[in-house]
């Protein structure tokens, strides 16, 4: 059976990874943050995990994983961030996505401009609270809660993708681990000038989540 890595774990298989979150979903109570080492798994596999809407997933930042019900119900992992919104998380889909080396690539480049993402909302925090910003996408006013950082033209991957084409190839991004689920480019050169690119090349806005998820799918 062939091994199954989870960022910088290493299963025996898919499906010893597939028993350990059913047994963290089938260990806990409802309604209570996890804790402890069942909360870093779960941690684990949002952030270095295969699930293919795991950016929009966590948004803002997540601050609790909690067990409940679905409106079908099934016990799942909801997601609390940090700005008091929740969202399912299934682990079967973030344990079964596709991985590769450019899929890991385009979540080390996120990872690195994190910090721009967050400065950028904060910036527009008292704006949010006092309710005069607009969604860039319906143009509606916005409140604080299911807020977006969205990549305006060029959206976040053309941006990824222009960066990995000017170093020859997404293979040219050797990427490392920091902490235990954060992630960024080996070569700190490398590192710097795509963060000085984002800084001087994306066009931030705010849109709600909302609107935001509507346009990825279409
Ligand atoms: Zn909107």
């Amino acid at each position: 059976m062939a091994p199954y890595l989870l960022g910088a774990r290493r299963y025996p298989s898919k499906k010893a990874a597939r028993d350990e979150f059913r047994r963290i979903l089938n260990s806990n109570p409802d309604n209570v943050p996890l804790r402890g080492e069942d909360a870093e798994l779960v941690s684990l596999l949002v952030h270095a995990g295969r699930h293919p809407e795991a950016a929009e997933k966590v948004g803002p930042g997540v601050v609790d994983v909690v067990i409940r019900r679905s409106e079908f119900g099934t016990r799942g992992f909801w997601l609390v961030r940090r700005d008091g919104s929740i969202v399912d998380f299934s682990y079967l889909t973030a344990l079964d996505g596709q991985s590769s080396v450019e899929a890991e690539a385009r979540a080390a480049l996120r990872w690195e401009v994190n910090d721009q993402i967050l400065a950028f909302r904060d910036v527009h925090a008292a704006d949010l609270a006092g309710g005069t910003v607009t969604c860039g996408l319906c143009q509606q006013l916005m409140t604080p809660d299911n807020v977006h950082v969205d990549h305006h033209e060029p959206t976040f991957d053309e941006l990824a993708s222009r960066f990995a084409e000017v170093l020859g190839g997404w293979d040219r991004l050797v990427i490392e681990w920091v902490g235990a689920t954060g992630r960024r480019l080996q070569n700190r050169d490398h590192g710097d000038v795509w963060q000085t690119y984002h800084r001087q090349t994306a066009q931030l806005r705010l849109t709600h989540r909302r609107c935001n998820l509507s346009r990825a799918r279409t």
